[in-house]
């Protein structure tokens, strides 16, 4: 059952909306679908959105986990049961930064009991112990930060631009949790690429993130995605970010739910 008709309210606009209990979590919505992205794209999966982050992408695709955050409070249990309700079994647990809360790691901890596949979707800043089988990691350039002229809210000013400009890019890249995320599971890095001026700073992430991890970042794990959270906008991006795999050696992911349903939620 879906619960983003069912919110409870909009989370602590001044704050990232982080909860801190261990037993229950802010939830956007739950829902099954393909997954969209990544390596697994094309795989049924039930995905488990988590509301707040600490990042304020101009582009969040995501919104209403970031910008203006609504959800409804579920115990870790009820999460399971509505998780069990569907066929899927992998299972996609996704935000805004699913690794902000505390309680992630006791859902984590319950669908691994349960014999789940569970892929983490997260922006790379947090890194916590917790049984993942994919950490998809997706690193924010510095295309991603907000600007009075891309601020999504421009009229709200206690969220706006205008703080989170700054706390975006003081945030958007911690190596240290980025190191962890690869040494601790399997994963991928991927990056959203607007245009070909992001290249340069992928190809520099990725070194750097080479220099400080103590595994492999092999090619093949560093898979770029087309920005766009409409269909026409992707058929925009798509070509040259195709393009761009191609040339740098790195992989293409396409964003399978915005070709099938556009931005529609719940997809
Ligand atoms: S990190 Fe993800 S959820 Fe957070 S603002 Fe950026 S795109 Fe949205």
């Amino acid at each position: 059952m879906p619960v983003s008709s069912d919110v409870d309210g909009r989370a602590d606009a001044e704050g990232d909306g982080s909860a801190s209990g261990t037993d229950s979590l802010p939830i956007n919505e739950l829902f099954e679908s393909l997954q969209g992205e990544g390596r697994l794209a094309g795989v049924p999966s039930v995905f488990v959105r988590t509301s707040g982050c600490n990042l304020r992408c101009w582009f969040c695709d995501s919104y209403h986990t970031s910008w203006e955050p609504t959800h409804a409070t579920m115990r870790v249990e009820e999460i399971v049961a509505e998780v069990e309700s569907y066929d899927a079994d992998h299972v996609v647990v996704t935000g805004g930064e699913p690794m902000m809360h505390d309680a992630t790691v006791a859902l984590l901890e319950a669908l691994d009991a349960r014999g789940y596949h569970v892929t983490v979707e997260t922006n790379g800043t947090i890194y916590r112990d917790a049984p993942i089988d994919l950490a998809s990691v997706s690193p924010k350039l510095a295309s991603s930060t907000p600007t009075p002229e891309t601020d999504p809210t421009p009229d709200d000013a206690p969220t706006g631009a205008d703080e989170w400009e700054q706390r975006h890019e003081e945030r958007r890249i911690d190596f240290d949790a980025l190191a962890a995320l690869a040494e601790e599971f399997d994963f991928q890095l991927k990056f959203v690429v607007s245009d070909r001026e992001d290249m340069a700073e992928v190809t520099d992430l990725v070194e750097r993130i080479r220099a400080v991890a103590d595994v492999p970042i092999p090619d093949s794990s560093v898979l770029l995605m087309p920005e766009g959270a409409t269909k026409d906008r992707i058929e925009e991006t798509r070509p040259l970010v195709a393009e761009l795999a191609q040339e740098f050696g790195f992989r293409y992911t396409p964003r399978l739910h915005v070709n099938l349903w556009n931005d529609a939620p719940e997809t």
